[in-house]
Order: structure tokens, then sequence, then C-alpha cells
């Protein structure tokens, strides 16, 4: 992967805060549109987050930017039709699926904490399975194509289309901020884009299994995650 259009440099902060604000000012309903300008605004520097519910959004970016690396939290602790998505994404797509790895194994975590800290602690678990790999995976780019959109959950409401990702040091590219499930539904059946059966069994958010449920009829996308816990984000996107 090289780091800058040519240069073999990431650039400066400054310089990706003015990026940031450039694209904020792109039409948050055209995804397409946004998934372009980041492709040619951080060309061999992207990355794609997917958790694997679908592969919509490696798809819609790879239009762009072939290849793309498609990030993929593997915690050791996803649902069978999850790594099967994983696997056919990889298989069907323009893309490269990057495993992003905790430094424990699942039984090295078991050995050091006890079985089962996903029940007993899981802002720790989060933090060693997810964040802590995800942020020292980004540091090698400049910009990150999440598919956060707008109608999951409150916490989501006023997420931005494009901005300067403070936690992580760089752009973040939310391309379907205003789209709704059944946009994303109707993507991947126009384009025959990977969906993970789960989906369609009461899923539309999907986590690793032991912290995620079906969700009941009016429930919000994101209900059925971390269910009964005052927790409703790992902390990624907050
Ligand atoms: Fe651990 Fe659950 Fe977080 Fe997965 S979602 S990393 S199992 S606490």
């Amino acid at each position: 992967m090289t780091t800058d259009s040519g240069t073999g440099t990431k650039r400066s902060e400054e310089e990706l805060r003015a990026l940031a604000a450039e694209g904020s000012l792109l039409d948050d309903t055209d995804a397409l549109a946004v998934a372009r300008w980041a492709a040619e605004t951080f060309p061999g520097t992207l990355a794609v987050a997917c958790s694997m519910a679908e592969g919509v959004l490696p798809h819609l970016v790879s239009q762009h930017a072939p290849g793309v690396d498609v990030l993929f939290l593997e915690t050791g602790y996803h649902f069978a039709d999850t790594l099967g998505t994983r696997a056919r994404v990889a298989d069907e797509l323009d893309v490269t699926v990057v495993d992003v790895l905790p430094e424990l194994t699942v039984a090295e975590q078991d050995a050091k904490f006890g079985p089962s800290l996903h029940d007993r602690d899981p802002a720790l678990c989060c933090a060693m399975r997810k964040m802590e790999p995800l942020a020292r995976t980004l540091a090698g780019y400049e910009a990150w194509v999440t598919g956060v959109r707008r109608d999951e959950a409150p916490t989501r409401t006023h997420t931005p289309l494009v901005t300067f990702d403070e936690k992580h040091g760089l752009v973040k590219v939310n391309p379907l901020v205003t789209w709704s499930l059944d946009d994303v539904t109707a993507y991947a059946t126009e384009h025959s884009v990977p969906v993970n059966l789960l989906m369609f069994d009461g899923y539309p958010s999907i986590g690793c299994e032991p912290c995620t449920r079906r969700v009941a009829p009016g429930e919000d996308a994101r209900a059925g995650r971390w269910s009964g816990l005052a927790k409703t984000e790992c902390g990624i996107h907050t």
C-alpha cells in the first residue's frame, strides 16, 4: 500500500483536515459520488470498514477504487454466517479483505481474564478485540469509509457525511448516511452483492455472536446489540 498519491508519505493532519472540510460539502444523497471523491482524493490510502452484514459498501467503493482494502474486525466471536459472507465478499468483489486481529486470541484472553469477558466487562473486551486493533490498522491510512447510517439509532442521527476523525487521526467518510436499510438491501439485490443471511432472520445489525440478539418489530436496527446493557456502541464510531 502506498501512503500518498505517489510521494510515499502520509499527508499532514492539516492537509487531511482541509480535505475533510472539502468532502463535507458534497451532496449527502449521492453515495456513489461521495465514494468516487474518496477514491480520487485518497488513492492507495483508503480503507473500507465492513462488518460483513453485507458487501454493499465494499462494492460501492470498489467501483472507483478496485482492489481497495476492506477491513474486517476478526474478533474471534463472529457468527458462522458472517464468516461465510466475509469469504463471499473476498471471492466475488474486486476488493482486498484485511482481517484486523486482536493481540490476544480468544483462548489467550480467556486464560488471562477468565472466560466470557464479554458478559462481565464488554467495554474491555471491545477495547481489546475491536478498538485497539482498528486504531493500530487505521494508522496506515489517510481515510476510511464506513457504512454508518443516521437511521440506525438515535446515537447516529447527526452522523456527518465527511469529517476528520479525531480519535483515529484520519478522514472518515460515511457515504450511506442518508440511506435506509431498504436502500441497502435494494442496492445489494440490484448489484448481486453478497448478503449475510442473518439480515433476513431478524438481525439488521450484526456484531459478535455473544453480544447480538434478534430485534423485535418496531425496535431500531441496533437494539439487538449488547441488549440489556447500558452499552450501545463498541466505541469505534463514538
Ligand atoms: Fe467482545 Fe462482545 Fe465487543 Fe465482540 S461485541 S468484542 S464479543 S464485548
